[in-house]
């Protein structure tokens, strides 16, 4: 007969999910009530607070979709997105990718603006395809690249933007909680998080925020938007605000006590505190690998302290090295991906795994299997 599923006891150093704090598991196994209850309503009115707090915006279109990162991604882009639309898309990793992906299926066209992976969006290269193209719509962007552990310059590809007259779409599925991050201060229109990585929430719930502008082209497409679960105009319904609400879908209940939970961890800390926490944890990590020989993929000045691409050392199996570190010592690293497949490690520094315990074990882990 097959039994309890009881999971081994992780330490959670990859590219997400994170280790998720006893307060939040414990939060989670509270007492399931209606995704319609009063009490519940009022949660979900706090969820949007906290989750304005975190993304630093007054947003009314703020909230979490029931699903994950990928799901907040499709969100911004079937509702943003018509047919024939032109989108810059910048890729230097995997999920700028992804965001090709969506454009085109939404039947806009993608104006590539490629960057090696590892390095920054080129401000310089999306200002000449503005220059060289009439009638963008929008330009969609990842902050923070998981795949290689670099940060773009957010504000300045924003303030881009906003000089060619388009819209915003910002992954930010790594970088909300980790890094430096401002909805209103830098004018984005449109922006997806994911709830694994520094908010150490449980997996499978996408944050979204959508500006004024970016609502009024929801409203007022020519065309209705291709998915019916993620139209905005419809789950606002159930998110909106006030006691009246929508039954539009069966809202993942104690996920969203988890959410709730961390979110509220984050606010007791205070979010600039935390960014300064993965600095300062970054700073510790990096002269740990250095003092072990091993270097960084990503340039100091745009690497990215919660997601740390490590370059794996010559006649190392580097799938060995983590298979070790599982078994031997419970912590997971990530491994490379796509373009970095098998040459990199990508260790995570995220929420509640980014700490001075957490550095020390997987220095010392490190250092005895590499030896
Ligand atoms: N975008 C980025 C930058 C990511 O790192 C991820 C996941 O790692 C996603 C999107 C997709 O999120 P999810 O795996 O929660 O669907």
């Amino acid at each position: 007969m097959i039994t309890s599923f009881h999971p081994p006891q992780r330490t959670l150093m990859g590219p997400g999910p994170s280790d998720v704090h006893p307060r939040v598991l414990s939060a989670m196994a509270r007492p399931t009530i209606g995704h319609l209850d009063p009490a519940f309503i009022d949660m979900m009115d706090e969820i949007k607070k906290l989750l304005q707090y975190a993304l630093r915006t007054d947003n009314p279109l703020t909230m979490p979709i029931s699903a994950p990162g990928s799901a907040g991604m499709e969100a911004c882009f079937v509702n943003l997105v018509e047919p024939g639309d032109k989108v810059i898309v910048c890729q230097n990793g995997v999920f700028g990718g992804r965001m090709k992906e969506n454009v085109e299926r939404f039947g806009g066209e993608a104006l590539m603006v490629q960057d090696t992976w590892g390095t920054p969006v080129s401000i310089e290269k999306v200002r000449a395809l503005m220059e060289a193209h009439d009638g963008i719509k929008a330009l969609a962007f990842v902050h923070a690249e998981t795949s290689t552990g670099v940060r773009s310059d957010a504000q300045a590809l924003c303030r881009l933007a906003r000089d060619y007259g388009c819209l915003t779409i910002v992954d930010a599925v790594t970088s909300l909680g980790g890094i430096e991050l401002e909805v209103d201060q830098w004018g984005i229109d449109a922006i997806y998080s994911g709830t694994q990585k520094c908010l150490s929430a449980p997996p499978g719930i996408s944050p979204v925020s959508f500006s004024e502008r970016a609502l009024e082209k929801a409203s007022n497409r020519r065309t209705r938007v291709p998915s019916w679960f993620l139209d905005t105009n419809l789950v606002m319904g159930y998110w909106g605000g006030g006691q009246k609400r929508a039954y539009h879908h069966t809202a993942p209940v104690n996920a969203l006590y988890g959410l709730h939970e961390a979110l509220v961890m984050l606010q007791e800390e205070g979010i600039e505190h935390a960014w300064k926490r993965h600095a300062l944890h970054h700073e510790a990590l990096k002269a740990g690998l250095e003092t072990l020989g091993l270097s960084f993929t990503v340039t100091a000045d745009a690497r990215l302290p919660q997601l740390n691409s490590v370059q794996v050392p010559e006649g190392v199996d580097e799938a060995q090295i983590r298979a070790r570190l599982l078994e031997n010592y419970n912590l997971e690293i990530g491994a490379g991906l796509g373009e970095l497949a098998g040459k990199v490690w990508r260790i995570g520094l995220m929420g509640s795994s980014c700490t001075r315990r957490h550095v020390m074990l997987c220095i010392d882990a490190l250092e005895n299997t590499l030896s």
